[in-house]
């Protein structure tokens, strides 16, 4: 899988520095250095890492970080921001003419997965967007490459204008988008030819190419495993060309990452799709932001503080925490942290952002939100001793509880235990917190 490499040794570094309540300069400086070179080993642009850790330096430095109430979060938190930044911010989406036919330029090198990629775009456009492409063979110089996109064609139940490989590709463009005016298509896909390396005569055709059907979008198909030649070549092609976006083949091999990390922002081509495999399903919308956290392996971590920073109260979450280092926690906070928790939307929702729950096995993990009531019913019907100390609730006071609350004594019974368990887990992490607990697994 791409970036497992890459992926682990930042979950590594970033584990050390997540839980920590105070940062010092010089753990970001020690964090910072280890990123690098795991971004250096990714294969990413060298001039690219060094403006990644310059930025993240300056925010994690920054007052809002170091005076927040879990800074080594918020470091993390820069990063994923930063690297999200690098990959392109926002999801780019293909490009829709204001008149139909929208026209689409497929260019790359020789293997790059253009005519896959081409037949994938197509039954993306028609399966999402309930659109109809015309596939277009331009390449008429590699011996197969009308007859795949034929067999492609077919086997998407797809039309595929060809006009064999006597006729000239700028010829063979014109054509198709006259007749994808006729035929009432909404999308002309052309699969163009590649080579092995760039030169003059291909960047000739393809800009004469551009220049007869004036496309609407150019997508660059670039191999993800050929790393920085892949930057190199965007950068050829897009000097020649000025295409509108690229799509990252082949993401789905052991490729180190680098090319997906640096491509945007050394071209600044925004990267628009991603090609998962060979099958024709295979191509994905490319998400900067998912694919970040997926490379952090932290789940949606960044909604999560966010969420948390809109709804807690500071001044009470402070307090909080002295309670928890101090186990002066009683059913009162208990219940305070349950309307907080409440307040920041369904509890299924939260957990699915925590990192590590949606993993395997955690999946099917349900929250019943009746049981939030039922709890909360049972801390109200307990006088203000019980609360502080819950030691003192014998028998009776169990029954007497459970009656006011509308509960079973088993129920008050569960809660008890529960209240106790965290009581004891909360010890075990603020141990941890402060750096005596054992270290976390990788994500
Ligand atoms: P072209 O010369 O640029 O038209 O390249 P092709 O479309 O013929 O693709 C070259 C090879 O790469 C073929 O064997 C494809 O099956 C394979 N390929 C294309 N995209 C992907 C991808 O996203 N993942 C994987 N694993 N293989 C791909």
């Amino acid at each position: 899988m791409a970036f497992e490499g890459l992926a682990a040794r930042l979950q590594d570094t970033l584990t050390k520095i997540r839980g920590k309540g105070k940062v010092s300069e010089q753990d970001v400086k020690d964090m910072m250095r280890e990123v690098r070179l795991a971004l250096l080993e990714a294969d990413v642009n060298f001039k690219v890492v060094k403006q990644f850790i310059a930025s993240v330096k300056e925010k994690a430095l920054g007052q809002e970080v170091m005076k927040s109430l879990t800074p080594g979060q918020q470091v993390i938190k820069v990063v994923n921001e930063e690297l999200t930044a690098l990959m392109g911010s926002e999801q780019s989406k293909i490009a829709v003419a204001a008149k139909a036919p929208t026209i689409v330029m497929m260019v790359g090198l020789q293997g790059a997965g253009k005519t896959t990629t081409t037949a994938k775009l197509a039954n993306h456009l028609r399966k999402n967007h309930n659109r109809k492409p015309l596939l277009v063979a331009c390449d008429i110089y590699r011996p197969a490459a009308i007859k795949q996109l034929e067999t492609l064609g077919k086997q998407l139940d797809m039309p595929v204008f060809s006009l064999g490989d006597q006729v000239s590709p700028v010829e063979i463009a014109k054509q198709a988008v006259q007749k994808a005016k006729e035929e009432h298509h909404d999308y002309v896909i052309l699969d163009t030819a590649g080579r092995l390396h760039i030169d003059e005569t291909l960047m000739k055709e393809l800009t004469d190419i551009k220049e007869m059907v004036k496309p609407d979008e150019i997508l660059l198909v670039v191999d993800s495993m050929t790393g920085q030649d892949a930057v190199n070549v965007a950068e050829s092609f897009n000097e020649q060309l000025d295409v509108t976006g690229a799509v990252l083949t082949k993401l789905d091999g052991d490729t180190r990452g680098g090319a997906a990390i640096s491509i945007k922002a050394v071209t600044n081509t925004p990267i628009k799709f991603a090609g998962m495999g060979e099958k024709i399903d295979q191509l994905e919308p490319f998400h900067p932001e998912r694919m970040a956290s997926r490379i952090l392996g932290m789940g949606d971590v960044l909604s999560l503080i966010e969420k948390a920073q809109t709804n807690v109260d500071e001044e009470k979450a402070k307090e909080l925490e002295k309670k928890l280092r101090t186990m002066d926690f009683t059913f009162d906070d208990f219940l305070e942290q349950l309307e907080q928790v409440k307040s920041m939307g369904p509890l299924e929702d939260l957990l699915g952002m925590m990192p590590g729950m949606n993993k395997k096995g955690m999946k099917d993990l349900k929250v019943d939100e009746h049981q939030l009531v039922r709890v909360e019913a049972i801390v109200k019907s307990m006088t203000p001793l019980e609360k502080r100390d819950p030691a003192v609730i014998n028998g009776s006071r169990r029954k007497r509880i459970a009656k006011g609350s509308g509960t079973t004594i088993q129920d008050v019974n569960r809660l008890l235990k529960q209240f106790e368990d965290m009581k004891k887990m909360m010890k075990q992490m603020t141990g941890m917190q402060a750096g005596k607990g054992k270290k976390r697994g990788k994500g």
